[in-house]
């Protein structure tokens, strides 16, 4: 008798990133050097290094900064603080960053970094000793020309701020352009906090129009209710939408006739999550995945549809805000079952869109109103969808790689262009 091993279930993000870099390098039928080069990360610095604990103790984290591609301009991309992030976490996230600004076609290269780190476990002076050790310690990679940081899972505009007086104080001036995200006082960018929700909102509006989808009709759920969830509700509530259900880490709520979502927000700056609020059934996170809804917006952490649950999505529309939250064995089910992806690498790119107006701004020392900057994202991200949905329809293929058909092409295009050194 034999028997048949079920197909593994491929969960790495890095092998993920790559199997998708792949598909569009097959389509592009780019040359085995070029493939070689774009598929691989440039840099990887990993750093551990010692905080001083409130008690007199010391303990060792780790933490990580990765470029994958600075070919089209300086690398661009968040920190984490997540105790789950790790170096594989890392590298997908910057490849994906590097496909993200290429597509938005914005003068940037792919990074990004974290630290292993639960940060509720830490005291806030404990957060900031943190921060700044690791922002000296990767200080060798980051700076204005460099390598500029911006906020992700758990890291805040404060956190922005002490990496900001950091940097300064090695320079022995201040560097407000080394790091986006930051408060307004300190050079920071009207409409920088909602960029990402804003962003979500706009390409879920456009990809509804092309699938004849009324907002006013369209039912959503939210996973994550974190800086991209909460603002990506707030806004989408705003357009019309119907918000049945969203949830963060603790758990989440439902209600079929759709959630009082200013109610909400103010509930959850009350209480800290959405756990509990009146009038509506709690959930969990498993279920909000596979709810009966017309959009899901995953906006939390990756690897949230895999092949495991892709066949139970119910929705006809997922807007990725979260970086890779569908793998590709979850996206072959999902294309089979007639079911649309936006993919993250746009869906998500309203944050490092705004992140470079401020990086613009804070070069310029000249700061925009904020209509202004809602106007000039609004063009980037349409265009950006247009030249996505034209790839697509070109290529018979999912948005996704279509999306990846026009970005890989740009930084491909950069790198021939550029030739190799020496
Ligand atoms: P955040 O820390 O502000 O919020 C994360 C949210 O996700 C929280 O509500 C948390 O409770 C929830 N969460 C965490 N793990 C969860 C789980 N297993 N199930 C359900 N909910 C969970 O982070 P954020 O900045 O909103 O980032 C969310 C996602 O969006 C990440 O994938 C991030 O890389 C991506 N992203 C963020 C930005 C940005 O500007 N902040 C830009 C682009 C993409």
């Amino acid at each position: 008798m034999s028997t048949v091993a079920a197909p593994a279930v491929v969960d790495s993000p890095w092998l993920n990133a790559q199997r998708q870099f792949d598909n569009a390098a097959e389509i592009l039928n780019l040359s085995p050097g070029l493939r070689a080069v774009l598929r691989e990360v440039r840099r990887e610095l990993v750093v551990r290094f010692p905080v001083k604990m409130d008690d007199g103790s010391v303990r060792m984290f780790e933490g990580y900064r990765v470029q994958h591609n600075v070919t089209r301009g300086p690398a661009k991309g968040g920190l984490r603080f997540h105790p789950a992030t790790d170096i594989d976490e890392v590298k997908a996230l910057a490849m994906w960053m590097t496909w993200k600004c290429a597509l938005a076609n914005l003068p940037y290269g792919g990074a990004k970094g974290g630290v292993a780190v639960d940060p509720s476990t830490l005291s806030h002076r404990e957060l900031e000793r943190l921060t700044r050790r690791f922002a000296a310690e990767i200080s060798v990679l980051v700076g204005p020309e460099s390598d500029i940081p911006a906020p992700d899972v758990n890291t805040t505009a404060e956190i922005m701020a002490w990496i900001m007086d950091t940097l300064s104080m090695q320079a022995g001036y201040s560097v407000p352009a080394s790091v986006t995200g930051k408060p307004l006082e300190i050079g920071g960018s009207e409409g920088r906090p909602s960029a990402t929700g804003r962003g979500v909102n706009i390409i879920a509006i456009e990809a509804c129009k092309r699938l004849g989808m009324e907002p006013s009709q369209t039912t959503v759920a939210v996973q994550g209710f974190g800086n991209v969830g909460s603002w990506a509700s707030q806004l989408m509530h705003e357009s019309g939408f119907t918000i049945c259900a969203v949830a963060d880490v603790t758990g989440g709520i439902y209600s079929r006739s759709g959630l009082d979502i200013p109610a909400l927000l103010a509930y959850r700056q009350e209480h800290g999550a959405v756990k509990g609020f009146p009038g509506c059934e709690p959930i969990t996170n498993t279920e909000l995945l596979e709810l009966e809804v017309d959009v899901l917006v995953p906006a939390a952490m990756e690897n949230q549809i895999t092949a495991r649950n892709a066949g139970r999505i119910q929705a006809r529309l997922i807007v990725e805000g979260a970086n890779g939250p569908t793998t590709p064995d979850a996206d072959s089910i999902l294309e089979r079952r007639g079911i649309t992806v936006v993919p993250d690498i746009l869906a998500n790119s309203g944050g490092v869109t705004v992140s470079y107006f401020e990086w613009v701004q804070d070069l310029q020392s000249l700061f925009w109103e904020e209509d202004e900057i809602n106007v000039r994202l609004k063009k980037i991200l349409q265009k950006a969808f247009n030249q996505m949905c034209e790839q697509a329809d070109r290529h018979h293929v999912s948005l996704r790689l279509g999306a990846y058909l026009v970005a890989v092409k740009r930084v491909a295009d950069a790198t021939a262009v550029r030739g190799i050194y020496p």
